[in-house]
């Protein structure tokens, strides 16, 4: 514990993190048991073509995969460990939050530096001029509400959705939800800022995530490669090959154990 806190307190501490991090705020991981993709196949609703092809072929279907997904998102709220990685922002201590998370929890905590890797499931965004909007709590909602009610009727539903996605107030162009889809790219500025925080950190905290998702998946090595001291936090194996400290710990857990000692 005692390295770690001094490590922290050295600060140009860079922070990467997966679904695991948001699992004690009522989010299931991607790959955990009881996950929304046990129910719906990641095949069909995370990749863009068939995504598009099911929501114009049986849109009802995207209806409740829709209404599952926002419904988690809404009933989650920051954990202790979002938290307390907000606290050492607040006293100048990171040098950047890389998230693959798109839940808004970091953000939500109070953190400032994120960088959004895979995106915002509350944005949409304009991919012509790269204007971006949020929709809040009750615009969501208000939308869920609407879908259910005209479930059944296929043209009203992608009606709905286009009006609820809406046009760039900029330049018009049709907007698509801010999430990179499997088979995807990172977004370039994203992508950019992500390795500029990678190359310039002393100590990199790698939380909740399974290292399966490329190229994320590199961003340790990356920082390792350029002289970052690397803490993995994870009840499961993930990172041991190239990390210099392995926590086998739920994050929650272990930031509260540590937050007394710091
Ligand atoms: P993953 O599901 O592949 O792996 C989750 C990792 O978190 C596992 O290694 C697991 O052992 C670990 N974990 C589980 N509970 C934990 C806890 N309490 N504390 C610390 N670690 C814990 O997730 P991934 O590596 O992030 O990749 C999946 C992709 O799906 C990513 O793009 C991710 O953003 C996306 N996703 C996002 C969310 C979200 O926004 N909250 C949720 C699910 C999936």
């Amino acid at each position: 514990m005692k390295e770690i806190i001094d490590r922290l307190k050295k600060g140009k501490v860079c922070v990467l993190t997966g679904a695991g991090i948001s699992q004690e705020s009522g989010i299931p991981t991607f790959r955990g048991k009881g996950g929304l993709w046990e129910k719906y196949d990641p095949q069909i609703y995370a990749t863009m073509p068939q995504t598009l092809f099911t929501f114009l072929r049986s849109p009802q279907k995207i209806v409740d995969f829709v209404s599952d997904f926002y419904r988690v998102l809404l009933n989650s709220k920051p954990n202790f460990a979002h938290i307390f990685i907000s606290e050492l922002e607040k006293k100048g201590l990171i040098e950047g939050i890389i998230t693959q998370n798109i839940d808004d929890l970091h953000q939500k905590a109070g953190s400032k530096k994120v960088c959004q890797v895979h995106g915002n499931a509350f944005e949409f965004l304009c991919v012509r001029c790269g204007y971006k909007e949020k929709k809040n709590k009750e615009q969501i909602e208000e939308f869920l509400e609407k879908i259910k009610k005209i479930k059944s009727k296929r043209f009203r539903l992608i009606n709905e959705f286009m009006r609820f996605v809406g046009r760039c107030k900029k330049c018009k162009y049709r907007l698509r939800p801010n999430v990179v889809f499997f088979g995807e790219s990172l977004p370039q500025k994203e992508l950019e800022t992500a390795l500029s925080w990678l190359k310039s950190a002393k100590t990199l905290l790698v939380i909740g995530t399974s290292g399966v998702v490329f190229p994320v998946a590199e961003f340790p090595y990356y920082a390792k490669k350029n002289g970052s001291f690397v803490i993995e936090i994870n009840p499961e194996p993930g990172f041991e090959k190239i990390a210099d400290l392995v926590i086998r710990e739920r994050a929650q857990k272990f930031f509260e154990k540590l937050a007394e000692k710091f």
